[in-house]
């Protein structure tokens, strides 16, 4: 059977649940063989058997951390020329795609950006229009190189022992370019990651700039907070929080939009979530004609009670 590539998105060996979501479209092609690169392995291994991985390549380094992409880039590079794989699959991060495109130079190969779905013979379906257009693609030339949405697909278990083979990591002079001179956490809401959390709550104009009711109903609910462009636009929510065509793609069990008009570019990022509620003082708010619930009103009002009422149960 072909194998497949997927490149692990992980933290110190917490795995990412894009990841989970790569193996499982991987395992539609192939074989997948996981590639881990950093420090943590151990941390990892559980979850890359228990989504379907048949071999893992471990280049394990706490040295990774000091650089930036390049010697990933590098890493995947070399697993690929030894295994001639099929197909390689990444995640659709800012460092997926950076990766991806330094690694189709290296093996003068093709590379589709921001798929949603990868068929059995690795044609990639990309959405267009804010989602009006579903387009196909298959990379011509080389091997295919392909970095995939968070949320694209469900992940489903398929419960494997990969063989580990351990890789020794050199990292280049060309990639030790650029060095990491510090990084600052970013100050720790305690919320889950909006791409991975299983309830978001997001605010739009409608909050006016109050954020609070938005954040307490989330807490509430253990939900994650999402934003609309209007609202980050106008500095009230950081961009990293932004759902949409140009922000991040969610497909939670829960979606509730406060505030928010529904215009088709920030539907893009949440129509496949499982359940959707909206809170908005207009009930002609195009919102309305895609909710499973939705409440006519203002969200000042509404959403407090909500937190309230949840609070009691
Ligand atoms: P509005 O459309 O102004 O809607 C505000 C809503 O709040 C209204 O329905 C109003 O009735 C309601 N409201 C007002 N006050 C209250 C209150 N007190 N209580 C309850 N409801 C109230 N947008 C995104 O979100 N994400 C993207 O990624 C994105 N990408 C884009 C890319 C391109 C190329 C373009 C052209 C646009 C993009 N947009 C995106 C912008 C998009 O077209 C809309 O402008 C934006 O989504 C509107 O945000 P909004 O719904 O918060 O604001």
């Amino acid at each position: 059977m072909a194998e497949i590539l997927v490149l692990v998105d992980h933290a110190d060996g917490a795995v990412r649940k894009t990841t989970s979501e790569l193996l499982t479209l991987a395992r539609r092609a192939g074989e997948p063989s996981a590639v881990f690169i950093g420090a943590g392995y151990e941390a990892a291994r559980e979850t890359l058997g228990r989504f379907g991985a048949t071999k893992v390549y471990i280049a394990e380094s706490p040295e990774f951390d000091d650089y930036l992409v390049a010697p990933q880039a590098e890493v995947l590079a070399q697993v690929a020329a030894a295994s001639q794989p099929a197909g390689i699959l990444l995640p659709s991060s800012p460092d997926g795609k950076e990766i991806a495109a330094r690694l189709a130079v290296k093996l003068e190969s093709g590379v589709i950006t921001d798929a949603v779905d990868v068929s059995a013979d690795l044609v990639a379906t990309q959405s267009a229009f804010a989602g009006a257009y579903a387009v196909t693609g298959k990379v011509t030339h080389g091997t295919p190189i392909i970095t995939v949405k968070p949320n694209s697909a469900t992940p489903e278990p398929a419960e494997t022992t990969p063989t580990e083979e351990k890789l020794t990591v050199s990292i280049s002079d060309a990639a030790r370019a650029a060095r990491v001179i510090s990084r600052e956490p970013r100050q720790a809401s305690g919320r889950p990651e909006l791409s991975e959390a299983a309830i978001v709550v997001s605010g739009g104009r409608g909050t006016g700039g109050d954020f609070g009711p938005v954040e307490a109903l989330a807490d509430a609910l253990g939900a994650a907070v999402g934003a609309s462009r209007a609202a980050v636009d106008s500095g009230w929510y950081p961009h990293a929080h932004q759902v949409g065509q140009t922000g991040k793609t969610v497909s939670p069990q829960l979606y509730i939009a406060a505030g928010i008009s529904g215009a088709i570019q920030h539907r893009a990022g949440m129509q496949t979530s499982k359940t959707i509620v909206a809170v908005d003082k207009d009930p002609e708010a195009p919102i309305f004609s895609m909710v499973d619930f939705g409440v006519v009103g203002d969200l000042h009002a509404v959403l407090p009670q909500a937190t309230e009422e949840i609070g009691k149960r």
